[in-house]
């Protein structure tokens, strides 16, 4: 495992990926835990994985790239967007993203511009920078506006065989509608535009993070593993 600074939020904090395997590998996956400070629980189950198998062989011929937490500032915050009142995931250059005017009370605020935020701007790097087949953001389904059940969430038709391995695995359902129309999030981003596997995994937000890696932790090597 190598552990790697890709970069600093809007208030200066280090966000930190770790890494496994074999990056010349072709089944490259990148996880992304804490987009939404006020879902903490899916950046500690991340770190959890973390401790649980930094010592452990990582599975051949594969390659993960894990971002336990790309929102420290919102985390500390506890607000849905980061430090600049933005909602990282409407922040991704999809084709669908669209402007909005700020208003304080608008937790899905997308910045002025797609990709705006020094946060979204790491992903949106490290996508550049290495071939991912894969990509898994992990949520909770934390409520503000719209609800949705705990669900394994997928965007576009490549993706589903991963989203439904993966809901049989971690018991939750399978689907890719999460009930509301989501411009500029990372799944549409990476499912629709780039056409790559992209599953969102929306776990119970009542749960605490240990309870939810107890349940679901084989979510990381089955993912991995695609
Ligand atoms: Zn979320």
């Amino acid at each position: 495992m190598k552990e790697i600074i890709l970069g600093k939020s809007v208030k200066g904090k280090e966000i930190k990926g770790y890494y496994f395997g074999d990056e010349t590998a072709f089944n490259k996956t990148l996880i992304v835990g804490g987009i939404h400070g006020v879902e903490p629980q899916s950046a500690k189950v991340c770190e959890l994985y973390i401790n649980d198998v930094k010592d452990k062989l990582f599975p051949k011929d594969c390659f993960l790239a894990l971002i336990p937490c790309i929102n420290p500032d919102g985390i500390e915050l506890k607000t849905r967007g980061n430090a600049n009142g933005v909602d990282l995931n409407r922040n991704f250059p999809s084709s669908g993203w669209r402007s909005v005017p700020l208003a304080s009370n608008n937790a899905y605020y997308p910045g002025v511009k797609p990709a705006s935020e020094p946060e979204t701007q790491i992903i949106v790097n490290l996508l550049n920078k290495l071939n991912f087949k894969k990509i898994i953001a992990i949520h909770t389904n934390h409520t503000i506006q719209f609800p949705n059940p705990p669900m394994v969430n997928y965007d576009g038709e490549q993706s589903r065989e991963l989203s439904e391995k993966l809901g049989v695995a971690i018991g939750l359902l399978s689907h890719h509608d999460i009930g509301y129309p989501t411009p500029g999030s990372l799944g549409v981003w990476i499912g629709n535009d780039l056409k790559k596997i992209s599953v969102t995994v929306e776990l119970d937000d009542t749960k605490n993070s240990d309870e939810l890696y107890k349940k679901h932790g084989i979510m990381f090597e089955v993912g991995i593993l695609g």
